[in-house]
């Protein structure tokens, strides 16, 4: 190995992801400073047959993001600026009735520090998950999303890719319509164009198996407040209103940002439902300094480092304070109005929940009454963990709402979806197995596991993946175009079957 890949690298390092369940200590982990530098340690790896991955913040639950080979870390690569528009179509400048706005960051940006550096430009993400601890080219290789129905997913306000693949060589990849005019393409590094939809479309969500991605075009928009208002009501009621469509369509259709939260056990009788809808405010409204703080009570809780490990103490020895927890929390989220930048109102967290949180989440597409059915079966399988074997669930259920995505392995794809997510805090007694008891049952009834999320029962059941994705052929024939060496593969990728020819039985 040639001194400057030894300099950039380290020997005997375990690298961990944020939950701490995932670990490894790959041949060598490399902290690249420039796209050079990546397809330099690409060419080395394949001299030696070993395989490559790029690591973003280490956020996902699930092992995708593991090699024991080659591993980068990828934070020294973060500038953003927004990008000459001269290369562009016309059509891509400009919309006949607003301007379109463009910037090209660099893999390892976290969603934070882009979201700052947009705010410092008078721009923002139109929509981003429910935290920003993420870098932003490890959210959309697992799809990462937020809630709005009409509104994109990480994926999904991307407009090019560039990508270090096979023998170190890089390129610019976008959709056939892709914003760059090729009569006016000037690469940076060498880079070749490629147009073309099925490329994009399947290296968009690829979990680091198609190349590494050293930057990425976002389309942006000028900055917006959101106006936020959280509302307590209970699950009867919130059924009714799903069941007889008043809520997707009058609710959801009609706030840019709605998501819900359900207690899954009954207090009195009554499961607390929170509903979150967020509306983006045209112009610059005054603020009220009451609706400039978001809760306040939960940023503090939600940031004290050591309450998750009191908590988790106290849960693992009082469990049935669980249930009245929850509504606690519910209750203690409500906000009488919070205004504020999208970024900010998007944010639904705390810090603590990147130590201590985990979870499975499932997509289903907008049919009210399977949301309420799923909804129904965990009331169902929370009450028989306590009955089978005292195990109590320490958070509510989130259900969001997201755009169709045309990502192919984008667990949105082609439809509008709702996400039905099952947190807990790590280190309650029982938390992987009622995570595993939950997929059985939700897969089964048709829920796709998150990339990033526990997803465990995802591997060696093959036939899921497929059922699942329409477009998993076309993804794995541009793998085998893009990575004809295997060397972006991991056992992940091997696992959940992405690597199976269809019509293999195995
Ligand atoms: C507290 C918390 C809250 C979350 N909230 C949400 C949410 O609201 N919505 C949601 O959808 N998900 C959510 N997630 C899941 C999370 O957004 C995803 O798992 C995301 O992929 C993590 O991004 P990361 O930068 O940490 O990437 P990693 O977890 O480090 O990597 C993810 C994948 O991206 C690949 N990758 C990373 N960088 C590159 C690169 N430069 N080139 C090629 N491949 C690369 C990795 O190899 C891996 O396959 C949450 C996770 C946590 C811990």
């Amino acid at each position: 190995m040639d001194q400057r890949l030894i300099s950039i690298s380290r020997t005997r390092k375990t690298w961990k992801n944020a939950t701490r369940n995932v670990m490894v200590s790959p041949l060598r982990l490399f902290f690249p400073e420039t796209p050079e530098d990546i397809a330099h340690i690409i060419r080395d790896a394949e001299t030696n047959h070993l395989c490559v991955r790029a690591v973003g913040s280490g956020h996902s639950f699930s092992p995708v993001a593991i090699s024991h080979d080659y591993l980068l870390n990828m934070r020294n690569l973060r500038k953003v600026h927004q990008i000459d528009k001269s290369s562009l179509k016309p059509e891509a400048r400009a919309h006949p009735d607003f301007e379109r706005y463009y910037v090209k960051a660099e893999a390892g940006i976290t969603v934070k520090e882009l979201n700052r550096q947009l705010d410092n430009m008078g721009l923002a993400l139109r929509n981003m998950g429910a935290v920003n601890f993420q870098t932003v080219s490890g959210a959309l290789s697992t799809a990462t999303h937020g809630s709005g129905i009409a509104q994109p997913a990480f994926p999904d306000m991307v407009r090019s890719l560039y990508v270090a693949g096979a023998d170190g060589k890089f390129f610019q990849i976008e959709p056939a319509d892709g914003i760059t005019d090729p009569g006016k393409f000037s690469s940076e590094r060498g880079e070749q164009l490629i147009q073309d939809d099925d490329i994009f479309y399947s290296v968009l969500v690829s979990f680091g198996a198609m190349g590494i991605i050293y930057a990425v075009n976002f389309e942006v928009v000028p900055e917006f407040l959101i106006k936020e208002m959280r509302e307590m009501t209970d699950w009867n009621t919130l059924k009714q209103q799903l069941i007889s469509g008043h809520f997707i369509e009058k609710v959801v259709r009609k706030y840019e940002y709605v998501s819900f939260r359900v207690n899954p056990y009954a207090v009195n009788g009554r499961h607390l439902c929170a509903v979150v809808k967020q509306e983006i405010l045209p112009g610059k409204p005054k603020l009220s300094l009451n609706s400039r703080f978001k809760n306040l009570k939960s940023s503090i809780f939600g940031n004290i480092p050591l309450l998750p490990t009191f908590l988790i103490w106290y849960l693992n020895i009082r469990p049935k304070a669980a249930i009245k927890s929850i509504d606690g929390f519910l209750e203690g989220t409500k906000d009488k109005v919070f205004i504020g930048k999208s970024h900010r109102t998007l944010y639904q967290s705390g810090t603590n929940i990147k130590r201590h949180g985990i979870s499975s989440e499932f997509a289903f597409p907008v049919d009210p009454e399977k949301i309420v059915e799923i909804i129904e079966k965990i009331f169902v399988q929370a009450e028989k963990n306590i009955r089978d074997g005292n195990l109590y669930q320490t958070s509510h259920i989130p259900v969001r709402f997201v755009q169709a995505s045309k990502a192919y392995l984008s667990t949105a794809y082609g439809r509008e979806t709702a996400y039905i997510d099952i947190p807990l805090l790590q280190k309650t007694i029982g938390d992987y197995e009622i995570l595993d008891r939950y997929q059985d049952i939700i897969i089964s009834e048709g829920g796709i596991p998150h990339w990033g999320k526990i997803n465990n029962r995802l591997y060696s059941k093959h036939d899921i993946t497929r059922k699942n994705f329409p477009e998993l052929t076309k993804w794995q024939k541009v793998r085998r175009q893009l990575d004809p060496r295997d060397t972006f593969i991991n056992a992940f990728i091997e696992k959940t079957g992405l690597l199976k020819d269809p019509g293999s039985t195995v």
